[in-house]
């Protein structure tokens, strides 16, 4: 073994390809998860793709004596990858109180749980809404961040000031921030995928529920902005390019790689797809006529976002390997691999 990563979240949609990435690089992954947006079924699934059930410790990380004693018990752990959080930015606008109680609270306990254990690495899930709408494209890391629109937004904003603060007093701590794009797609085996629990809020999960019949339109939200058929702009990203991204990131503070002990890099492919983009390469790939519609601009929705990958690819030597077809079969495979087992429960 490598060594020994603990993975909170590790039972949802990157954290469970993030498992299966680790495992086969060689480490021992031990998975923290409440369960609140995901199921075990998860880690079942993991050993069927690589042959390794992970270690499980279902526990509310936001609850103080549960995280504490986690972190005490799995205290010889080299690094961590913190995904656990909150994510669906409509309901964290409703309920700001409820993301950042689960946000924060969890990512401070797994701080906490470091510095009593002394398990010096940390990589943190971030994401480009950190960047608000951005003052020039591509987006790089030195493009300045803004207070995001929405309560999760913060959340990750005020994380990243949070890690920034505590590596500059301990210089024997190491971070690393990783700013996801637009993470899509799914594990190649059809096995794991994302599952959002009730009507997904973004925007492939709710395109491939529509071409399965769970749901009735699609709406294409805004057809007035300033791209080339009205409809916004985004850096779509396979989420098994930004599984790999976090081995490599983990590789790198093992190996002691790092330049600083506070480090961000963008996860994007560098390209950017409208939504009309994304609509059309779904019918030419699956063969399927999605029944959708203009509606009003959604609030808070930025025109155009799309990463500059320079810092990631000279780096840590990464670069994402899919593009926008292979995403959207992967998404479009793990659908129907998820309906077909759902009817046979
Ligand atoms: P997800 O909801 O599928 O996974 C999050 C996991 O964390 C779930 O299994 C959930 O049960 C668990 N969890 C939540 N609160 C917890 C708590 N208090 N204690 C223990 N476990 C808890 O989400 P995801 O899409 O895999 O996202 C993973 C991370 O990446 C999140 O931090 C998210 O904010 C971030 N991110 C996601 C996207 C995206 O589009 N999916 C984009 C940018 C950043
Ligand atoms: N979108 C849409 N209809 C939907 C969901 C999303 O038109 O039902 C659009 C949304 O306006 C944005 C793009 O798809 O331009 C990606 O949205 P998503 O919520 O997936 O990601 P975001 O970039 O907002 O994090």
């Amino acid at each position: 073994m490598k060594g020994k990563i603990i993975v909170t979240g590790g039972c949802g949609y990157i954290g469970s390809h993030t498992v299966v990435s680790l495992i086969e690089d060689g480490y021992e992954v031990v998975v923290f998860d409440n369960l609140s947006n995901s199921k075990e079924l998860i880690l079942d699934r993991i050993r069927e793709i690589t042959g390794i059930r992970p270690t499980f410790e279902k526990i509310d990380l936001a609850d103080e004596s549960q995280a504490k004693e986690a972190y005490r018990k799995h205290s010889n752990t080299d690094a961590i990858i913190n995904f656990a959080a909150y994510k669906a930015v409509g309901e964290s606008v409703k309920e700001p109180i409820m993301y950042y109680r689960n946000n924060m609270f969890s990512l401070l306990n797994t701080l906490q749980g470091q510095i009593d254990n002394n398990i010096k690495n940390i990589i943190f899930s971030s994401s480009a809404t950190v960047y608000g709408e951005p003052d020039s494209l591509p987006i790089t890391e030195k493009n300045e961040t803004k207070r995001p629109f929405s309560p999760y937004g913060n959340t990750k904003k005020v994380a990243e000031e949070i890690l920034e603060d505590l590596t500059k007093v301990n210089s024997g701590f190491s971070a690393i921030s990783l700013r996801y794009f637009n993470p899509i797609g799914a594990h190649g085996s059809g096995l794991i995928g994302e599952f959002p629990s009730g009507v997904p809020n973004n925007l492939l999960p709710y395109v491939t529920q529509c071409a399965a019949g769970v749901l009735d339109e699609l709406k294409v939200f805004g057809n007035d902005y300033p791209t080339k058929d009205g409809t916004p702009i985004r850096d779509y990203i396979h989420v098994v390019d930004l599984a790999e991204a976090h081995v490599i990131a983990v590789n790198r503070l093992l190996n002691d790689k790092n330049k600083s002990n506070f480090e961000v890099f963008n996860l994007g492919t560098g390209i950017g797809y409208t939504v009309l983009d994304v609509i059309d390469t779904f019918e030419s790939v699956t063969g399927i006529n999605l029944n959708y519609s203009m509606a009003e601009r959604r609030d808070g929705d930025v025109a155009v976002l799309y990463a500059a990958t320079d810092l990631a690819r000279d780096e840590l030597g990464w670069e994402a390997r899919y593009g926008l077809k292979d995403m959207i079969s992967s998404a479009w495979k793990w659908e129907q691999d998820l309906r077909t087992s759902l009817n046979r429960l």
